[in-house]
């Protein structure tokens, strides 16, 4: 079963010390580091609906509050909705006496069989649209909140653009963003007021007052009915259903509505050091292609464990893990002992030291933007001693074409029987003799790959081959307390 959980296994250390599997971490070309989702900058490329794959600008997205026009989720299970068409018998405008068959449209859901009929709503006589909009008791209320939460927003833009006049640019992510706050709507109505009081003041105050709620000791009790009639509870919504829908949260399920679908979005990364692009996707939302993905599973060799082995307590096993190289350059790679403390030591020092240097150069935008990553401290207890083989070995280049080969190429090197196990196109395995220390349930053994990286970025200064030490933590398995 070993191979069913790879991915958890073997970890690799992130330049901000969370430990992530290969496939959820990227490789910056520029920086030559890794970095995961936690430490790169997440931007929105496309909005598109799931369901239609229509894209949308931001603006109108906006409007929409983010939701589909056109598709729908079903409000009892959350499963899209399709329109099925029926006919009916329907009064002949010419002559009342008879009847016309007429087909007409309405939504069911082909998980749990809910339709738009079942909680009264007309069919309708066009296949998509034409589903009346639900009324918000609220909608007032919540216009008034959003006006005030505008004019939050536009003073706290308004504050920040008066700290950082010294920046050559400013952050328009935030509140701003949000509230969509462009600066023509800025300047247009209430909000001039504020920008010349504030001029002539510098006292940046609220353009709309809003009467904070406050909390009531008293409750409205329960409705008399709930002591005395039987609860059904299939006519009930469930709290996930009541929800789905936060601006009306029907108690009843004869009151659910059909929910517009969500819309997704496609990101694209960015390193927050370099601020060049990680990952970013091609613009058409039926494209799964990238323009640019630096995963660092095709940069980094892959460790993966090739069986799982028992283990004992202080007993020194043999443990087998398999190098594979997925670049098209040779590598040269050796394995080092790690000593985790004294590495993120010297891990939080540089990243301190890159940070001020983003910070205080003049040609870096707001978009670098260097908070602190909370790290899970326990994860890097190694809780097993391992001997790494000494000396260094050839990882060869990806070859496609290696399976169809008759002819042993791995003659060609001369392998230490000391450090490679075996050898098969781009893939070498490695012997380590794990010890598990005392008390510990699973052996987590650490090592630092050290390996020969050829940059495919050319650059006149840098040289094009460098060495790079990436920390790998691999959780060996299960240790048998006899
Ligand atoms: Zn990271
Ligand atoms: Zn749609
Ligand atoms: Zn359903
Ligand atoms: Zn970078």
């Amino acid at each position: 079963m070993a191979h069913l959980f790879q991915v958890d296994r073997v970890r690799l250390l992130c330049s901000c010390g969370l430990l992530k599997p290969i496939t959820a971490i990227y490789f910056c070309r520029h920086c030559l580091k890794l970095r995961c989702g936690n430490c790169v900058s997440h931007e929105v490329d496309t909005l598109f609906c799931p369901n239609c794959l229509e894209n949308m600008p931001s603006t109108e997205a906006r409007l929409k509050k983010n939701r589909c026009a056109n598709c729908f989720d079903c409000p009892s299970c959350g499963h899209t909705l399709s329109t099925r068409a029926t006919s009916i018998q329907a009064p002949n405008p010419d002559d009342s006496s008879k009847t016309v068959a007429r087909k007409v449209y309405y939504l069911a859901c082909t998980g749990c069989r809910w339709t738009s009929r079942d909680v009264g709503l007309n069919d309708q006589t066009v296949a998509t649209g034409g589903w009346a909009e639900q009324d918000n008791e609220h909608y007032k209320y919540l216009q008034s909140l959003l006006e005030h939460y505008r004019s939050v927003a536009q003073r706290e833009k308004v504050e920040r653009e008066r700290k950082r006049s010294s920046y050559r640019k400013s952050s328009y992510l935030s509140l701003s963003e949000k509230y969509s706050l462009s600066p023509s709507s800025m300047i247009g109505r209430k909000s001039l007021s504020s920008f010349s009081s504030l001029s002539s003041k510098g006292d940046p105050g609220l353009t709309s007052e809003l009467t904070p709620c406050e909390a009531e000791e008293e409750v409205d009790g329960l409705p008399d009915n709930i002591f005395t009639e039987d609860i059904i509870l299939s006519a009930v919504t469930t709290m996930d259903q009541r929800m789905a829908s936060p601006e009306w949260q029907p108690e009843e399920t004869k009151a659910l509505y059909p929910l517009h679908k969500h819309i997704l979005v496609k990101r694209s990364l960015r390193c927050r050091y370099c601020e060049h692009n990680l990952s970013k996707p091609e613009y058409n939302p039926s494209s799964v292609k990238f323009k640019i993905q630096l995963s660092a599973f095709y940069h980094v060799p892959e460790v993966r464990m090739v069986r799982q082995v028992e283990l004992k307590i202080e007993k020194e096993t043999n443990v087998q893990i398999s190098l594979c190289n997925p670049t098209p350059h040779d590598m040269t790679v050796a394995l080092l002992p790690f000593v985790p403390e004294a590495y993120i030591a010297a891990l939080q020092k540089g990243e301190e030291q890159a940070a001020e240097a983003a910070a205080s150069s003049l040609n870096t935008s707001s978009l670098v933007r260097v908070v602190e990553i909370p790290r899970e401290e326990d994860d890097l207890v190694l809780t097993a001693d391992v001997a790494l083989p000494q000396g260094q070995f050839v990882l060869s280049a990806r070859d496609d074409t290696a399976e169809y080969d008759d002819q042993d190429s791995n003659s060609n090197y001369k392998d230490d029987p000391q450090v490679v196990a075996w050898r098969r196109a781009n893939k070498v395995g490695v012997n380590l003799l794990v010890t598990p220390k005392k008390d510990t349930e699973r052996a987590v053994v650490g090592f630092i790959l050290r390996y020969d990286y050829t940059n495919t970025v050319a650059t006149a200064t840098e040289s094009r081959t460098v060495t790079l030490n990436m920390p790998v933590v691999v959780d060996v398995g299960p240790v048998d307390k006899e």
